[in-house]
């Protein structure tokens, strides 16, 4: 047993001998790389063409000579990335982009595509509970294969039956008896928290699952109800399981088992080194409904530099810094994400939502859902903005106005998507 479960479960489905080091986990990834080229080239209408010409990989250095997969490409033609007959597909997701073409993306996944989901879901969820806990989980259960509804059999099949909230708990019940694991997105978990703060023997680890987890939430979590906070990042696009922290809370162990992730410029598509920024692509090393070869993710990250204090082999994934797209539209491209750091610190604020009108003055409103906050929040909320550098000098040379509208009522829906967007200009 390593001190990192993911450790554990790397090993496994490598092959890969306890105490692993990089040299033995890039080896055993360039052979599944390999076998990934050749099944995809083999079954896939899509990766036919798309690899045409290439040689197969021989290591995964020669990963960058591969061309990339684009989230475009899920939406043109789907089912030509679908490598297995329809009748071993056991699920199919529809996501709706924000793009202009209309077409929503597809991803198809086969009962053992979701079982090493689960078995990353098993693996991160066991440094967080033991089996006689009681765990919360901030989610519709939802349709099977969905996220609640693997992260039920994640936990059951350790032995634990989670509580799944269509909306949020009675809080006196929570109270009375709080479970030790709170499973949810940020803003709904922070609501629970801002209701149930302060009780006693209460809840002892809290895990996040969000695109993007904006700074200060985590030190909220654990200010209200002394708890320890998980992260997990992922996206749909990998059947959810992208990375998650260890209990040094150093970063998100990336799940190099079943991913090849590399970090690269946006622009020129090249690699960037360990500890720069750049957009988050990755490479399925054992999904056989569906691989995907050098998928950009539209999410800025960077892989965090060294060893982690546990000792892991494991890159870590710095948080998410923004999405590609996010960007407000005001300031030369401030994002929200910054809008988001630079507020959800405050005590209080429980939702954020951005719109930008250009103009002369440009106005940049933003709409805070603070319920139960103290009176004068609004001058609180306008300092903490100043720490956006060029909203701070815009607003400061008359080139911004904003306007900024608190509101009292608790944030959306369990399980309901982030209220922050961009409103259109007008
Ligand atoms: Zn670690």
């Amino acid at each position: 047993m390593s001190a990192n479960p993911l450790d554990d479960l790397t090993a496994r489905t490598l092959g890969l001998a306890d105490g692993f080091g990089r040299a033995d986990l890039e080896r055993a990834q360039g052979a599944r790389l390999r076998a990934v080229f050749l099944w995809a080239q083999a079954r896939s209408r899509f990766y036919r063409r798309r690899l045409a010409g290439c040689a197969a990989p021989a290591g995964v250095g020669d990963l960058a000579a591969l061309p990339f997969t684009a989230a475009a490409d899920l939406a043109a033609d789907p089912l030509a990335l679908v490598c297995v007959p329809q009748g071993e597909i056991d699920r199919v997701v529809t996501l709706e982009t924000s793009g202009t073409s209309g077409n929503p993306k597809r991803l198809f996944f086969t009962a053992a595509d979701q079982e090493s989901t689960l078995a990353y879901f098993r693996s991160g969820l066991s440094q967080m509970v033991a089996a006689t806990d009681r765990v919360q989980v901030l989610l519709p259960q939802g349709r099977p294969g969905g996220l609640g509804d693997l992260l039920d059999r994640a936990l059951r099949s350790i032995g634990l039956r989670a509580r799944f909230a269509e909306a949020m708990p009675d809080d006196a019940s929570f109270r009375r008896a709080p479970p030790d694991l709170v499973i949810g997105a940020p803003v709904q978990v922070l609501e629970l928290a801002r209701r149930t703060g302060g009780c006693a023997g209460g809840v002892r680890a809290v895990l996040l699952c969000a695109d993007r987890v904006p700074e200060g939430v985590a030190e909220r979590l654990a200010a209200a109800w002394g708890c320890e906070v998980f992260e997990d990042w992922g996206m749909t696009e990998m059947g959810y399981g992208g990375g998650v922290d260890c209990r040094a809370h150093d970063g998100r162990h990336l799940q190099e088992g079943d991913f090849l992730f590399e970090i690269v410029d946006p622009a020129s598509g090249r690699a960037v080194p360990d500890g720069e920024f750049g957009e988050v692509a990755f490479t399925t090393l054992s999904r056989r409904g569906m691989p995907l070869i050098r998928y950009r993710t539209g999410d800025i990250s960077r892989i965090l530099p060294g060893r982690c204090g546990c000792g892991s082999p494991l890159r870590r994934l710095d948080r998410i810094a923004m999405r590609i797209g996010d960007r407000v539209g005001c300031c030369g491209g401030v994002t929200l994400g910054e809008i988001d750091d630079a507020l959800f610190g405050l005590a209080g604020v429980a939702d954020v939502r951005a719109g930008f009108c250009a103009g002369t003055p440009g106005r940049l409103r933003l709409e805070v859902v603070a319920p139960g906050a103290a009176a004068g929040i609004e001058a609180d909320l306008l300092a903490a903005l100043d720490r956006v550098a060029p909203l701070r000098a815009a607003r400061a040379d008359g080139g911004l106005a904003v306007e900024l509208v608190v509101t009292g009522d608790p944030p959306g829906p369990v399980g309901g998507k982030r209220r922050l967007r961009v409103e259109a200009p007008g």
